[in-house]
């Protein structure tokens, strides 16, 4: 850490006396701890083992499903980890073994999903001049001339269910099923948030792919505490920063047999904005107020995936902010009512508004991420769709939507 003294002195605040190292708090960070996950990791290396230890063994098709914040990526991120340790000594397996996770939701093509999994394996294949079938093939010819198998984990699969990239999952049961009859290279890992994605699927891929289902729960406060406990030991915070007081008050916040939704994730940002507010007003541990506050500021709304949104999601989340702003006393507006808004605000900026059934789908695609909510009903005459925003403060949205906004029109422009 710089320590500067003279005329610069606390231009990067003083050193902490909350945190030892913050990153340990970062939602991508990989624990070394993992408090009552553990039967859940070895569940799958048992489901896994035939296949990484005998040449013979049919394929797998598993599932990791639950709620958000539930540790499902973690699980899987370690797995991976695991099958880089023994792929070093090759203790018991009959070939090296390479372990490839994609975000199905950060690439929107199937075509850009196999390239990133090539990428994976070390192939790097341009964005054009290629197709789909091809890069399929090479991924083969390369698990094939390098005599390897392959553990591919397929994170926020709930967006393959849907439009276009459903191919993705033919194009996947095939690749298991019939290039590797003799010998199976290929197993695959689902990881999924929502149950009902897998009954969207048509009956031959359902019963194909899912084998077989690992349940996350939510965590319960004890759980959440542990949690908790488990990073500070890790070295994200002086243990003398927190107290059984602070952790069990984010336990009874987030914990779900506490009405909580028991997302670690959320449980990990209160007690790092805790962290932050405490430091900031100079303490050297975090108080109660700490807690409460930063629990008011931290949403379940996924704040982080709005960058990751096409320009017409974001015009169309715009439209229904603008709705719900103008309407003081009703927390929801119709398909029907938010489509005008948004062919409105695409007039605005110049830009021809998508058809309705892309409108659809956008609307979906959110909703299975967590932005909007989509509940059909049927008040007044005939069937509809409500839809409306998460706990989320429509000023700041609003503002966070323009930025985007602004940032990529001045990029296009140039
Ligand atoms: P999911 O993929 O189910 O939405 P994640 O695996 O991303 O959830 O977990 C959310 C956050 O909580 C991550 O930062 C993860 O490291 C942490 N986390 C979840 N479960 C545990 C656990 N049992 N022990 C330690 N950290 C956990
Ligand atoms: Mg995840």
């Amino acid at each position: 850490m710089c320590n500067l003294t003279g005329e610069y002195e606390g231009i990067f605040g003083s050193i902490s006396k909350i945190f030892i190292n913050e990153n340990v708090l970062h939602p991508e960070y990989v624990p070394k701890k993992y408090p009552h996950r553990r039967d859940h990791l070895l569940e799958l290396g048992n489901v896994m083992k035939n296949f990484l230890i005998n040449e013979k063994a049919l394929p797998v098709k598993v599932v990791l499903l639950g709620p958000p914040g539930t540790g499902k990526t973690m699980v899987a991120r370690k797995f991976g980890e695991v099958i880089r340790d023994i792929n070093k000594t090759r203790r018991g397996l009959h070939r090296p073994v390479d372990f490839v996770i994609i975000n199905c939701f950060i690439f929107k093509s199937p075509f850009s999903i196999y390239r990133e999994i090539a990428r994976g394996l070390g192939l790097s294949i341009p964005r054009r001049g290629f197709s789909k079938e091809e890069v399929l093939k090479l991924i083969v010819n390369r698990l094939e001339s390098q005599n390897k198998a392959l553990i591919l984990a397929l994170d926020e699969a709930d967006f393959l269910t849907r439009g276009q990239k459903v191919e993705v999952f033919y194009d996947l049961a095939r690749l298991v099923e019939v290039y590797y009859k003799r010998p199976p290279r290929i197993s695959l890992i689902f990881i999924m948030r929502n149950p009902l994605s897998i009954l969207n699927l048509d009956g031959a891929i359902k019963s194909t792919l899912f084998h077989y289902v690992i349940k996350f729960k939510p965590y319960r406060k004890a759980e959440i505490i542990d949690i908790l406990w488990a990073r500070i030991e890790e070295g994200a915070m002086y243990p003398s920063a927190v107290d059984d007081v602070i952790m069990d008050m984010i336990g009874e916040l987030v914990g779900h047999d506490k009405g909580g939704n028991g997302d670690a994730r959320m449980a990990l940002e209160i007690l790092f904005m805790a962290g932050k507010r405490a430091e900031r007003l100079g303490r050297n541990a975090v108080t109660p107020e700490d807690v409460r506050e930063s629990f008011s500021m931290v949403t379940p709304f996924p704040r982080n995936l709005l960058e990751y949104l096409e320009d017409h999601e974001i015009l169309l989340l715009l439209a229904l902010v603008r709705l719900l702003k103008s309407n003081e006393f009703v927390n929801w507006v119709t398909t029907g009512a938010l489509e005008d808004m948004y062919v409105e605000i695409c007039d605005e900026y110049g830009i021809d508004p998508r058809g309705h059934t892309m409108v659809w789908e956008y609307i979906q695609r959110m909703k299975d991420m967590g932005i909007l909510k989509a509940t059909p009903t049927s008040r007044g005459k005939g069937r509809t769709t409500e839809i409306s925003l998460p706990g989320v403060p429509l000023n700041v949205l609003e503002n966070e939507l323009l930025r985007i906004l602004r940032q990529r029109f001045l990029k296009k422009v140039k």
